[in-house]
């Protein structure tokens, strides 16, 4: 036998009895970006490096270890995205979206990071990707937290808890930079080998770090929230005002940082306890500076990334997974000479019936292996067309969950009579 080819590592398959949730929190997405007046957008999985290189920062993990980059037959230098907001701000330019026109967008598809695979961590991820470009006020922030918070109330997830923060100017930041690097300075002896790399290029990275060892150095730092510009402080208290107007309960984490130079003011996390280590479930932020940085006309924006897989774990393990819908009509062939007549009608079925699912029976049989397929297919009822049924122009119909009897109706009369039958089997009896 030739020898099986594996996925790669960290790339995974999603199986027709894992898609339930999939389809679910997809769905539930889409209903909830619709309600709030968002439009989907959809962009290319792969970019120029360049891209990337500037969109996310040469010094963040991404950039400096994590992209899949190739040079193509071209010679050009490419990169599966690793994140989404990056070619989403490049279409905006490119088309010319932006020309001071406004743009809610949201977008969901699989991203790529060469990291070190493990439980919710993987190199072939999904996120639901959720952009506001051209708003400058806390109104939007507050309203794209409002969103996840009523996405994970669609999908009944409770448990799910809110961290904000805010980092103010670029200016305003510059001179707390200073005060966190001469900080470390003083404990760079504490400091481990990232944390001492990123002291030149990116320090408020250093607050963002996950090694335990570094964590109380990191609790002595300065606070970025004692630093804030007036107008900065406004932004985020208007932030908190409406948040508690509406009732989403939210903690302030000062040391809740973006790294990097375009980002601005609000950034959010939604965090779990019941994932283990990896504990973000969405998070976003501002990043009034980025368009601009890329080539585009200033314009602020505000977006947030959501892990599917983690919300997907989520859902499994909370059982908000909707059953899988069975098929609703079984199509049993009784003589094999009417096995071109029964495919025939099944087609019209299809036709008259398109809200419905029906199974044909594939691969003939005898008939009561067909109706044991029929019985394990789930399927309400089995219509069943046979050689003596054909010769009278009827089919025969037995509902396959219920201890109800066999009838008949003439062939011209299928289509409406089985969707009667069906509503009369699947309605739930009231009170
Ligand atoms: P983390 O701190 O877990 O590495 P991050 O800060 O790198 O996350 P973002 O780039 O902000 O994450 O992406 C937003 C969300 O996407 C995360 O909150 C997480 O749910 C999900 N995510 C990020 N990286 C991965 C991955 N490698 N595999 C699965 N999900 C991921
Ligand atoms: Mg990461």
């Amino acid at each position: 036998m030739a020898q099986q080819i594996q996925a790669i590592r960290g790339m995974n398959d999603v199986l027709p009895a894992d898609i339930s949730a999939w389809q679910h929190l997809e769905a539930c997405a889409r209903e909830v970006a619709n309600s709030y007046g968002y439009e989907e957008i959809r962009v290319p999985l792969i970019e120029h490096t360049e891209l990337f290189k500037r969109a996310i920062g040469e010094f963040t993990d991404v950039v400096e270890k994590e992209m899949y980059t190739f040079t193509d037959q071209g010679g050009e230098s490419l990169t599966l995205r690793p994140e989404a907001t990056a070619g989403i701000v490049r279409a905006a330019i490119s088309n010319g979206l932006l020309r001071g026109a406004r743009h809610k967008l949201w977008c969901i598809g699989p991203m790529f990071r060469h990291e070190r695979p493990q439980k919710g961590r993987y190199r072939q991820f999904y996120q639901l990707d959720v952009e506001a470009i051209g708003f400058a006020g806390p109104d939007i922030d507050a309203e794209l937290i409002a969103l996840t918070a009523r996405l994970w109330r669609r999908l009944e997830l409770s448990g799910v808890r809110l961290e904000i923060n805010s980092l103010g100017t670029p200016e305003a930041r510059r001179a707390y930079r200073e005060l966190l690097v001469a900080y470390f300075r003083r404990y760079e002896s504490a400091l481990d080998a990232d944390s001492r790399r990123r002291l030149q290029g990116n320090p408020l990275r250093i607050l963002d770090s996950k090694n335990p060892q570094m964590a109380e150095v990191i609790a002595g730092a300065p606070l970025l929230s004692d630093h804030l510009d007036e107008p900065s402080r406004a932004h985020f208290q208007e932030l908190r005002a409406t948040l508690e107007r509406i009732g989403i309960a939210y903690r302030v984490n000062p040391r809740l940082v973006r790294g990097l130079d375009y980002y601005s003011r609000t950034v959010f996390e939604w965090l779990t306890d019941a994932l283990g280590a990896q504990d973000a479930v969405c998070s976003g932020g501002r990043y009034d500076g980025l368009i601009a940085q890329l080539g585009g006309e200033a314009t602020p924006a505000v977006g947030f990334a959501l892990g599917i897989e983690r919300v997907v774990d989520l859902l499994v393990q909370a059982a908000r997974v909707p059953g899988a819908v069975p098929a609703d009509v079984y199509l049993i062939v009784n003589g094999a000479a009417q096995a071109g007549a029964a495919i025939q009608m099944a087609e019209e079925l299809r036709d008259a019936l398109p809200h419905r699912r029906f199974e044909f029976n594939l691969g003939g049989g005898n008939f009561k292996a067909q109706f044991r397929r029929a019985d394990k297919s789930g399927a309400a009822l089995a219509l069943i067309c046979g050689d003596e049924e054909m010769a009278r122009s009827v089919v025969a119909m037995k509902p396959l969950r219920q201890e109800s009897g066999q009838t008949e109706c003439p062939r011209s009369e299928v289509a409406s009579r089985v969707e009667e039958l069906l509503l009369r089997l699947t309605s739930r009896p009231s009170g």
